[in-house]
């Protein structure tokens, strides 16, 4: 079948591609379809797809990293602050 281009999965060169994923245009096998509002996405785009309602689940780990901890020091810091303000003004 000389000329006929056949699509490779970008994780599976040994397969075919059935679809190609609408966010990087990687042509993906089957396994490495998934259907997403009948939209084709690549596991890749899924993980990012799916990272951000994902990280709000899974708390624990923001809140080890440098700007989790700023962030929980900047809401303690403010909610002392409003505290102390209550304080004074009930004084
Ligand atoms: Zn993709
Ligand atoms: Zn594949």
């Amino acid at each position: 079948m000389a000329g006929v281009t056949v699509f490779r999965c970008v994780n599976h060169p040994d397969r075919a591609a059935i679809g190609m994923c609408v966010r990087c245009r990687s042509a993906i096998c089957a396994d490495c379809t998934t259907k997403v509002q009948g939209i084709n996405h690549c596991l890749k785009c899924l993980e990012r797809r799916v990272a951000p309602s994902d990280t709000s689940v899974r708390r624990p780990a923001a809140s080890t990293t440098p700007a989790g901890i700023a962030a929980s020091f900047a809401f303690f810091a403010l909610a002392f602050g409003v505290a102390g303000a209550v304080v004074v003004a009930l004084l």
